[in-house]
């Protein structure tokens, strides 16, 4: 069997979880859209089931899927509905929904519903992605109280910044949405891991944690609280050939790394076409029978190569930890020029197994 496989620590997801609450003082929904950012929305939310208080994906086809699995807790569609006959089954499931446009507000005006909605409705306070205009947002509001369809609304934002804690962004944000919100009396949802995490001044009835519960941090720079974080995925392989070569010898595709020395190096089970970014750099950090070390030339589809060449007990068959406990997904991600969010969402084809249920 392929030694490629992903270890997801459900007691880990757990902690992160609550360490969220803990440090906002505040309702969470768990993020778990898509697939849990690939780690299994159906095994994290039932890990989660019971603890959280609910539970946030991107489109009702990730609602129902959980619903499918037997997951009662309430599930907020964060992109509300993307065509108004999916009205019903929101109803039907109980689904919370967002509001973001005024065709959709428009679209519940004229529906007929056979239960009030809960609607998250949603401000774009500064980063032009969805959201309302704050002109628009006192009498959206009304409007949708007026419609006698909807039994709560909580008010809610998104930040564009909130991982840079240079930025003033986030503050100019909040003060456009206390403006826009002023005199509703409405719950508040506006944190994300990144504001959850660098902006404890920030308040929010309801927080909004994804990448964190993950136990990856958002930033670039390590943060402190980074350190409370417990990594929930170890994405691992095994070593299936070991190479000597000469000083001078090319390794992979297009020569990208050429020895400069005589080097041991060891073929790694694992590729692009499992999600490992295709570029990561020479150097990128891997583990190595317990050793840290180092990717050594292109990644292809199924393989890559990693450097043993100073850690003498590695050989065939050895463990390598792509990221995880001691690799972050932070560090892989920075040197790949990417986010952690991408490297976990591009996971595929390696199986995942679960511990700590
Ligand atoms: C994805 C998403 C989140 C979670 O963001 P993280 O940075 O992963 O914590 C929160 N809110 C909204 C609206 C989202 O789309």
């Amino acid at each position: 069997m392929r030694p490629a496989r992903a270890l997801i620590d459900l007691q880990a997801l757990r902690h992160n979880y609550q360490l969220a609450r803990e440090i906002s003082g505040a309702k969470a929904l768990a993020v778990i859209k898509a697939d849990a950012y690939g780690h299994g929305a159906v095994r994290c939310a039932q890990a989660l089931e019971g603890q959280a208080d609910g539970f946030a994906v991107a489109c009702i086809e990730e609602a129902l899927e959980l619903r499918a699995a037997g997951i009662r807790a309430p599930v907020l569609l964060l992109e509300g509905f993307f065509e108004a006959d999916e009205l019903p089954l929101i109803i039907e499931h109980d689904f919370w929904c967002v509001v973001h446009s005024l065709w959709q507000l428009e679209a519940i005006e004229q529906a007929t519903l056979s239960k009030p909605l809960t609607v998250w409705l949603k401000l774009d306070s500064g980063m032009h992605r969805v959201g309302l205009h704050p002109k628009d947002y006192h009498d959206a509001y009304q409007r949708l109280l007026a419609s006698g369809k909807v039994a709560k609304i909580v008010l809610m934002s998104h930040f564009a910044r909130a991982d840079e804690l240079d930025s003033t962004s986030s503050e100019e944000q909040v003060a456009v949405f206390t403006a826009a919100s002023q005199g509703l009396s409405a719950q508040v949802s506006l944190r994300n891991s990144p504001s959850l995490m660098g902006w404890p001044n920030v308040s929010s009835d309801w927080v909004r944690p994804g990448l964190m519960l993950y136990g990856a941090t958002p930033f670039g720079e390590g943060q402190a609280i980074d350190a409370r974080l417990q990594p929930v995925m170890t994405l691992e392989s095994k070593v299936i050939c070991v190479r000597e070569l000469p000083a001078g010898e090319p390794v992979g595709y297009g020569a990208r790394f050429v020895t400069q020395k005589p080097m041991r190096i060891g073929v790694v089970a694992m590729g692009y076409a499992d999600g490992y970014p295709r570029h990561a750099p020479t150097g990128t950090p891997v583990l190595v029978a317990g050793q840290r070390s180092q990717l050594l030339g292109r990644v292809s589809m199924d393989m890559l190569c990693v450097d043993l060449t100073d850690v003498a007990e590695a050989g065939l068959g050895s463990t390598v930890e792509l990221w995880g406990k001691n690799i972050l997904a932070s560090e892989v991600a920075a040197a790949a020029d990417t986010i952690p969010y991408q490297i976990f969402c591009n996971l595929r084809r390696v199986p995942r197994l679960y511990c700590g249920v």
